[in-house]
């Protein structure tokens, strides 16, 4: 496979997506108690970003750091605190329903869980018509054709169209995900983990499968993943997310070759290497959350009680570092950018294996 070069998407083109200052904060679930008592979590802070056409652009972070919630305001299936949100130059925050309606079918959404998203009781092409009807195609024939055209696309037979979901294999199942999403012919396609839940082979072929489509159709890909190596392999540029905030933001070559961010470089140290001390010796540099000392979110560096960089810095305790360009095109959260890579003596060794 072949990584993606940063040059194939227009940088000074007007972006098809602008993101700017999204803020959201949950009351977290459950828990018998009432809404107002019940603790917040701060989902999003202020994250910035956009897309041009024809491009990829990752957000990549651990679990909880809010990669799904940015992609759910985008789409409007979560109302956002704050923040602007605007798709081909069009205010998405200020549409009235019907008109939301009309520009979701330029922007869809394929999920991480290709079983729960697909009805067992329908056809695969029955499947990929729904978005069809839903959106106004009365024409029974035309449905069928462009159905089963995507599917064909994608890799199913037409044979296979008349068969249930459940017949299919992981894979299968998310390539019939991504026909459902691309037989309208949007223009966004919001990919929320979309291989993470199946076999590394499989992931290869889905990834390829997603890079060709992008090309043929014009695509433009936000790509939610918590694996660099699978942003590397997709992404034009990457957004590096710690608990709600875009810590670094890069093409994907810049990123890999130059990371400023102390977080990037600890994403980057974790992949797997084929030798245990090495694994050992990046393990050491950062602290482990659950033994970090103190939260670092009262005042100061979020990441400061994980950080060898800030642990003895005063800015770092005293101020929340902004995302600022460092360097032309890279951007990061960070008093000291750059310079965990010096302090460090874990070699890091180059990006992380690619798939
Ligand atoms: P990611 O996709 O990066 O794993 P999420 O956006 O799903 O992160 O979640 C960010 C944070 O918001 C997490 O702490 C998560 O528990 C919390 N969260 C997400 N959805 C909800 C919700 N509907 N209600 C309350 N908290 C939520
Ligand atoms: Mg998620």
């Amino acid at each position: 496979m072949t990584t993606q070069t940063a040059t194939s998407a227009v940088p000074d083109e007007q972006p098809l997506l602008e993101v700017s200052g999204l803020s959201k904060t949950y009351k977290a679930k459950g828990g018998g108690l009432r809404p107002r008592s019940r603790p917040e979590v701060k989902a999003l802070h202020d994250v910035s970003f956009d897309i041009v056409r024809g491009e990829t652009v990752g957000l990549v972070g651990e679990s909880g750091s809010g990669k799904s919630t940015a992609a759910s305001c985008v789409l409007r299936l979560v109302e956002p605190d704050a923040g602007s949100i605007r798709f081909d130059g069009i205010d998405v925050r200020g549409l009235p329903r019907g008109e939301l309606r009309r520009l979701r079918a330029r922007m869809q959404m394929v999920f991480q869980d290709p079983y729960g998203s697909l009805d067992p009781r329908f056809s695969v092409r029955e499947l990929v018509e729904e978005p069809l009807l839903v959106h106004g195609e009365r024409d029974e024939a035309t449905r069928r054709d462009r159905a089963v055209q995507m599917l064909e696309r994608v890799g199913l037979s037409a044979a296979q169209a008349e068969r249930n979901a459940h017949a299919f294999s992981g894979g299968q199942r998310q390539r019939i995900a991504i026909a459902r999403a691309l037989v309208m012919n949007p223009d966004l396609v919001v990919l929320d983990e979309p291989v993470t839940a199946l076999d590394v082979s499989v992931q290869a072929q889905v990834l390829n499968l997603l890079t060709s489509l992008q090309r043929e159709l014009n695509l433009t890909y936000l790509f939610i993943v918590h694996d660099l190596a699978v942003a590397q392999y997709l992404c034009h540029r990457i957004a590096v997310m710690y608990r709600g905030e875009i810590v670094e933001l890069a093409t994907a070559q810049e990123l890999f070759a130059r990371p400023l961010h102390p977080y990037t470089v600890t994403l980057l140290m974790a992949a797997p290497v084929p030798d245990p001390d090495v694994m050992d010796a990046r393990r050491s540099v950062f602290q482990d959350p659950a033994t970090a000392q103190g939260d670092g979110t009262a005042q100061g560096c979020p990441l400061r009680p994980r950080c060898p960089v800030g642990a003895q810095r005063a800015a770092c305790a005293t101020s929340h570092p902004a995302l600022r360009e460092v360097a032309p095109g890279h951007k990061a959260a960070c008093h000291f950018p750059g310079e965990m890579l010096t302090t460090t003596t874990a070699p890091l060794g180059g990006a992380p294996s690619s798939l």
